[in-house]
């Protein structure tokens, strides 16, 4: 049992956020981890340390000719795997305490769900919605442009994806750029993840990280004893859950726990406020409301909120923050009344809170698990970019036809008898070889599963929570990446 701070030849570096602010948070929870684990302290606090980081400032030529100079970062947490992997976030506070905290969090994330690249994460302090869509081309064009000539970006360096404020059109920027400044490596489509399918992406990246925050709590859903302790019953039907954010994770999460686990959204909460209706809201009706209305305000049916703090204070029994961090703090803890939180973002509730809930009772389903499916799929699409072949391309016919055989085969061997017209319908309902996006699913849905059993398993072999064993997952199988390359002896 050692702790990192405890380090003699310690250089932990308070000036850059290191034991205070969002990295201090996660810091504490790495802490509260590296407890229950017998690595020697100079090994976690190389685990712990935030390798490098780079500020960028930068000018653009606004859509009215005048000049603006725009602050960037990207911070590479952890090189024990490479590349090292995360998002690019636009949104006006991004600051260096942050990206570090993300990019720290991106290395347990990937190393929880056994994703092989070190934890990244960048931003650019911009409103994005203040910008033109020229404009933000500029940005990224030339933020790339910048990250490419200081070494912060390629398959084997470090790959952006998608996060707050960006999304796919961003990602074809990136790729583009790297093109154009001519970097004819043959592996170059693998520079960036969460590209348009017609564009080197993979089929199902888009929901996956809302997909995953689904297969999450459906697993949590499912284990007996959390349910028992909670009074709730096992599984996702008919439980009452409230999301704050309905971009892209918020969105999918909700429709999965919708439509696949018929669970009941009874409240939807956005940056003009919140709706609430107990008897359940449609989630793409509330998008098509939102569309046409320009707010989520005034749903039919539903009892309007005032604000999107006050929707987490909504009586349900999962609430799934799935906005930006920090929104769940000591203040409102103790007015929580949900009985699980699934961290559909990143770092949406202070340490302070999570000591409060975890009084209270409630089973926190950590980010560092929970919004892992959006890496786990980018790990599916670099692989695809590497291999230059769309998932399942050189097996699907092979396995519509294996299926065929099996069908006939089955049939002559045990005398069944079929009919042609019996085998064709046999043929036609299980004899479909596996498409990209089915693929791409099952390898999210089998990885989400598999790391929550392992995170259970530690939760009941340390007797801690549920961040703590993920915390503990990941920091032992960085330490043993770091000693199979024979770093540490
Ligand atoms: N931005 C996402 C995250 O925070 C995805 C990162 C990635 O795909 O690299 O997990």
């Amino acid at each position: 049992m050692s702790s990192p701070t405890a380090s003699p030849q310690s250089d932990v570096d308070t000036a850059n956020g290191t034991e205070h602010g969002f990295f201090g948070q996660v810091n504490q929870m790495f802490d509260a981890a590296a407890e229950h684990t017998d690595h020697q302290s100079g090994v976690l606090h190389q685990i712990r340390a935030c390798d490098n980081i780079i500020r960028f400032e930068f000018p653009i030529k606004r859509d009215d000719d005048s000049i603006q100079v725009i602050r960037a970062y990207r911070a590479e947490h952890s090189h024990h795997k490479k590349p090292t992997k995360g998002g690019l976030r636009y949104a006006p506070n991004v600051n260096v305490d942050e990206v570090m905290a993300l990019s720290a969090l991106m290395s347990y994330k990937c190393a929880i769900v056994d994703v092989p690249f070190g934890g990244a994460k960048g931003g650019v302090c911009i409103d994005a919605r203040n910008y033109s869509q020229d404009e933000l081309e500029r940005i990224t064009r030339r933020f790339t442009f910048e990250m490419a000539r200081k070494d912060f970006i390629g398959p084997g360096t470090d790959v952006p994806a998608p996060d707050y404020g960006t999304g796919e059109r961003e990602m074809s920027w990136i790729m583009d750029t790297m093109h154009q400044i001519g970097d004819d490596d043959l592996n170059s489509l693998a520079c960036v993840t969460g590209k348009p399918v017609g564009q080197g992406g993979v089929r199902g990246r888009t929901e996956a990280t809302g997909k995953g925050v689904f297969y999450g709590i459906r697993e949590a859903c499912q284990y007996e004893k959390d349910m028992n302790r909670l009074g709730l019953d096992v599984g996702l039907e008919d439980k009452d859950v409230v999301v704050q954010g309905l971009g892209n994770v918020g969105y999918h999460a909700a429709r999965f726990l919708q439509d696949e686990g018929h669970a009941n959204i009874v409240g939807i909460a956005e940056i003009e406020g919140a709706i609430y209706d107990p008897d359940g809201l449609d989630v793409d009706d509330v998008v098509a409301h939102r569309q046409e209305t320009d707010s989520i305000l005034d749903f039919p049916g539903a009892e309007n909120i005032e604000t999107s703090a006050k929707a987490l204070e909504l009586p349900c029994d999962i609430l799934i923050p799935a906005a930006l961090e920090g929104v769940i703090t000591a203040d409102n803890a103790p007015d929580i009344q949900a009985s699980i939180i699934g961290e559909a973002a990143n770092g949406p509730v202070t340490s302070e809170a999570d000591a409060i809930l975890t009084e209270k009772n409630v089973l926190l389903i950590p980010d560092v698990y929970l919004n892992a499916g959006g890496v786990t799929v980018s790990y599916f699409e670099w692989l695809r970019n590497l291999s230059h072949v769309r998932h399942g391309r050189m097996s699907r016919r092979f396995e519509e036809q294996n299926a065929e055989r099996i069908l006939r085969a089955v049939d002559e061997l045990t005398d069944q008898d079929f009919n042609e017209q019996l085998l064709d319908d046999l043929i036609t309902r299980i004899g479909f070889g596996a498409s990209e996006r089915d693929l791409v699913n099952s390898g999210l849905e089998d990885t989400m599963t598999f790391a929550y059993n392992e995170i259970r398993e530690n939760r009941e072999e340390h007797g801690v929570d549920m961040r703590t064993a993920a915390f503990i997952s990941a920091i032992d199988k960085i330490a043993k990446s770091y000693n199979q390359m024979g770093i540490f002896p």
